[in-house]
């Protein structure tokens, strides 16, 4: 028996338990894990070993450049691709897409036709590859594509290799594609992703030629997806309505003991944590996607999986799978795993780190400092250009990662704030204040400086140490955004990222042309000088969490926007969308339906919550309150009759619980009357206030009565 047949039967048993066998072939060696790694995925690797010497050049070529499919090699690559699936179980294919949803998306069809003969063959053609149209007119769209003519196709995205998705039975053959509307309307998140790539591509090469840096390959934009997330035991969770329905819960009394002793934060992962995660990452690497850094995060119950950095698109494409499959091998382990990015209230939230940078079209990381002028230039001209388009689109940013949960994050003392500046490290700074100045103090003398910049210094390698509390920070070799939230699709906040760095390269290559005979090495070192004095006020090396801060950020004029309808509103902004449309990522049109679509979804979840708020009070919590309280009565009663004595102290608590339930039910009424308006901040200072009521009622009431597991039994797994 073949190493990889061993482990695909390595599963694990009904009760989550992996068996000894599956552990030894993987400690067996190094051998099990490449032979898994990839094995659910159509890639260039198994692709030639399926298709023609011609279709393997055509469609790798396609991949590489991103360029466009060779229509005459369809039918065989699709037939190439169904041969493959059927080696791996699969009765179904689907075209896998992102709608606005921000999940992930699939209809299944079965490879079966009609022989004529009662019988059935399997197939598959290029056109059913290509092109499918999902009956998709209840994905939301923003008025784009009206019911009555609900014509969404979706289209396949050869840069994104199809993979397989391991059912209980059988198999299904994945497509990843886009979805747009007749006209081409993007209806989801992979179209303006991939053409924000195309638009960061086309001036980053536009940049080389201007610095006369040779060309060997395209250019494209890397991505590395941090993840947090929390699990819990499934049977708890189960209890809590809450977490089922909203991901969050609505209340719950602070635990004595959460994160005060951070003495979670890179602890010994716990055995039924650490089965978690050995099957997660079998998981992502039978699809292809390099799971590599797993650890304990700060709040009690919080884990953290990082990835290598990848392809942008492909990246994105992988962390939408990794949020599936979490929740999938969570479930088989008798756990639940939370994506909410504020599940507790008072315990740590989760985000995604968004590392970002660019490698060039000469196989370079161009956010990597280097250690010669000639590197120095492009990272100094790519970093000004950072500062020009983080300065210039901070409101923006904020809008790109704006949900109903993030809110609840962002700000609150433990993620960063909803003001968007730029951590750099006080080595950098420094040299950016003596370029600002006219060229830097250590500058490097003498040698081969025909293209490079004259007085620029040698720039660390590790100039960073490490700011914990930046929303987006410069760690190394890339850029590091931190607003993201844990249940989000990394698409939308790198669309914005991509395009608005485009932009500020665009304006940078226009001033260094324009600068036209005058020495390219003085343009720059102007060019350099100018944006840091315009763009330095976005830089803050300090505590992002401090009041302190949000001061000072007001003094420089750096956006604060605290809620979701406020960034949101950003999407509008008339020079907003005259940027989208310059690269030609999205129309106004489209821009407005996803204002549209992302406001809904806002009041949606606010509407949601606030009924489910209120009925659990009503029908979970009160009744428990309300027995306890007559009980008590009861009891007072009781015993002062059977006694002849006071009862003092209880009368007290009796007193307490009564004020406090008055209370309850008068909050109730009124989380009621305001739900219906629609007012989203009046409904959720109701919903804080009831919640107060309740969370000090749950410190009276005998915990066996109280109708949901509490946040220390949650969180306190083992
Ligand atoms: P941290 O600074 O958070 O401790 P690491 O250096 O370990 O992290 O990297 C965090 C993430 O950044 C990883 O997913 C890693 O692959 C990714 N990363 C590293 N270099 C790049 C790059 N050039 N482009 C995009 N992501 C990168
Ligand atoms: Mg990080």
């Amino acid at each position: 028996m073949g190493a990889r047949s061993r482990i695909s039967e390595m599963a694990i048993n009904e009760k989550g338990e992996t068996t000894m066998e599956t552990v030894t072939s993987i400690a067996g060696g190094v051998n099990s894990i490449q032979d898994i790694y990839g094995s659910n995925v159509f890639n260039l690797k198994t692709m030639r070993n399926y298709l023609s010497e011609k279709a393997y050049a055509s469609l790798s070529k396609t991949i590489k450049d991103a360029g466009k499919l060779d229509p005459s090699i369809a039918d065989e690559v699709a037939d190439a691709m169904k041969n493959w699936a059927l080696s791996k179980g699969a009765t179904h294919y689907t075209h896998w897409f992102q709608p606005l949803t921000g999940l992930t998306a699939e209809k299944h069809d079965s490879f079966i036709s009609l022989d004529g003969e009662g019988g059935v063959v399997l197939e598959f053609s290029g056109s059913e590859l290509i092109q499918g149209e999902p009956d998709a007119s209840s994905f939301p769209s923003g008025g784009l594509r009206p019911t009555f003519e609900a014509r969404g196709y979706t289209g396949w995205d050869p840069t994104s290799p199809a993979f397989i998705k391991e059912g209980p039975k059988a198999a299904t053959l994945c497509i990843p594609t886009y979805f747009v509307g007749w006209k081409g309307e993007a209806l989801d998140k992979k179209t303006p992703l991939l053409r924000s790539m195309k638009a960061l591509n086309k001036q980053v090469e536009r940049l080389a030629k201007i610095l006369g840096i040779k060309a060997t390959q395209k250019p494209y934009a890397t991505l590395g997806g941090e993840q947090e997330y929390f699990l819990i035991d499934r049977n708890y969770y189960n209890q809590r309505i809450d977490l089922v329905q909203t991901g969050r819960t609505l209340y719950g009394k602070e635990p004595a003991k959460h994160q005060q002793m951070a003495d979670h934060y890179f602890g010994a992962i716990k055995d039924r944590v650490i089965a978690f995660m050995e099957d997660f990452d079998r998981e992502m690497w039978k699809l292809g996607a390099p799971s590599k850094t797993r650890h304990n995060e700060v709040a009690p119950a919080q884990y953290e999986i990082a990835p290598i950095f990848e392809n942008q698109n492909l990246a994105v494409d992988h962390n939408m799978l990794c949020m599936e499959v979490m929740q999938r091998v969570a479930k088989r382990h008798g756990l639940a795993c939370l994506l909410h990015e504020k599940p507790f209230s008072g315990i740590n939230g989760s985000g995604k780190h968004n590392n970002w940078s660019v490698t060039g079209p000469d196989g370079k990381n161009w956010f990597s400092p280097g250690s010669n002028p000639h590197e120095n230039e492009r990272f100094l001209i790519m970093l000004v250009a950072v500062l020009r388009a983080v300065d210039e689109n901070a409101a923006l940013l904020r809008a790109g990662v704006a949900s109903a949960a993030n809110d609840h994050r962002l700000g609150s003392h433990e993620a960063p704030p909803a003001i968007i500046s730029v951590y750099l490290g006080e080595q950098l700074t420094d040299i950016i204040e003596q370029i600002e100045k006219g060229g830097a103090k250590s500058s490097k003398a003498g040698g081969t400086l025909e293209v490079g910049v004259d007085s620029l210094p040698v720039l660390p390698r590790h100039a960073s140490d490490r700011n914990r509390t930046s929303p987006f920070a410069f760690t190394g070799s890339k850029f590091e955004f931190r607003a993201v939230g844990s249940s989000m699709s990394l698409a939308g906040p790198n669309v914005i990222l991509n395009t608005i760095v485009a932009d500020a390269i665009d304006q940078i290559c226009a001033e260094l042309e324009s600068a036209g005979g005058e020495n390219i090495n003085k343009a720059v070192q102007k060019l350099l000088q100018n944006y840091i004095k315009k763009y330095k006020r976005v830089i803050f090396n300090g505590d992002n969490y401090t009041e302190v801060w949000a001061k000072e950020a007001k003094k420089r004029g750096l956006p604060n926007l605290k809620t979701t309808p406020e960034a949101l509103a950003v999407t509008k902004d008339a020079k907003v969308i005259a940027m989208f449309e310059r690269h030609g990522v999205l129309t106004k049109t489209e821009l407005v339906s996803r204002y549209d679509v992302y406001m809904e979804t806002y009041n949606t979840i606010l509407k949601y919550e606030s009924d489910l708020a209120a009925q659990m009070a009503k029908n979970m919590i009160m009744p428990a309150v309300l027995s306890y309280q007559g009980g008590l009565a009861e009891t007072i009663k009781a015993v002062e009759t059977s006694n002849k004595g006071k009862v003092i102290e209880t009368r007290k608590i009796l007193k307490e619980i009564t004020g406090l339930t008055e209370t309850a039910w008068e909050q109730i009424a009124r989380l009621e009357k305001v739900s219906p308006s629609g007012a989203a901040e009046k409904i959720k200072s109701a919903m804080e206030e009831l919640r107060e009521t309740i969370d000090t009622l749950e410190g009276y009431i005998p915990a066996e009565t109280w109708p949901l597991p509490s946040y220390a039994e949650m969180l306190f797994l083992s």
